[in-house]
């Protein structure tokens, strides 16, 4: 059994509240990226991620923060100031642990990558996104029967088993795939739910058992922090909307 979170954005309150939650036998905890960027304690969630041993791979603002050559003009104004912000926090060791992640990370016929198969920056946001990265996955990686994804902050499968991911819930996914499977994020949901979100795996016949593990945590402990920071309120106001 292992779990698999992703986006955690410097949030502590939410993944110290995760990591509550990871159930007793798990073996692993993966991660897919974006520790840092818009949330207010970037060295401690890089501490947890490292004393934890996560195989982790990178996001775009791991990159972007520790990557002083990286256009900040890709990234819309409010980004671009907190991963000018986290600049000046991270330490060097923290910057060294996630300028030097892997991009993309595979164990047996498990894929972990953080935006698509095809491209670790391209956000799966349809079905027709997620159909053209299955053909890729099925081509590139025909013995990969679970892709792990993130990026995106929204939970989902594809191909999707029972319509959208609305509570907690377990799905079998062992036939019809390979399977593209994002956690949801945990420090920054976009998906209007306000909680932290992360998987739970266990190996089934023929496939995967995956649990959606839903979490709360102190919001307002993380919206105050952002403010005291001086980061954009916008990033404070929006952990209580999910959006
Ligand atoms: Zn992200």
């Amino acid at each position: 059994m292992y779990a698999v979170i992703s986006d955690i954005h410097g949030n502590l309150e939410a993944l110290e509240a995760v990591l509550r939650d990871v159930p007793d036998g798990t073996e692993r905890i993966y991660c897919l990226g974006d520790v840092i960027g818009y949330g207010a304690n970037p060295n401690e969630c890089c501490n947890l991620v490292r004393s934890f041993e996560m195989p982790a791979i990178s996001g775009n603002h791991d990159l972007a923060v520790t990557d002083l050559s990286t256009d900040l003009a890709w990234f819309n104004p409010v980004a671009a100031t907190a991963i000018e912000w986290t600049r000046q926090q991270l330490t060097e060791e923290n910057t060294h642990f996630l300028r030097t992640l892997l991009r993309i990370m595979q164990e047996e016929e498990t894929l972990f990558v953080h935006g698509s198969v095809r491209d670790p920056d391209e956000y799966i946001v349809n079905a027709a996104v997620a159909q053209e990265n299955l053909a890729v996955l099925k081509k590139e990686y025909p013995d990969v029967q679970v892709c792990f994804f993130g990026h995106t902050h929204v939970k989902a499968i594809s191909p999707s088993p029972n319509g959208p991911i609305t509570g907690s819930e377990t799905l079998d996914l062992t036939s019809g795939g390979p399977y593209l499977v994002n956690p949801g994020s945990v420090g920054q949901p976009r998906d209007g739910d306000t909680f932290a979100s992360y998987v739970v795996v266990e190996d089934a016949p023929y496939g995967v058992r995956v649990a959606y593990r839903f979490v709360e945590y102190d919001v307002a402990k993380a919206q105050a922090k952002i403010r005291a920071a001086g980061l954009p309120a916008m990033l404070a106001d929006r952990l209580a909307y999910g959006r």
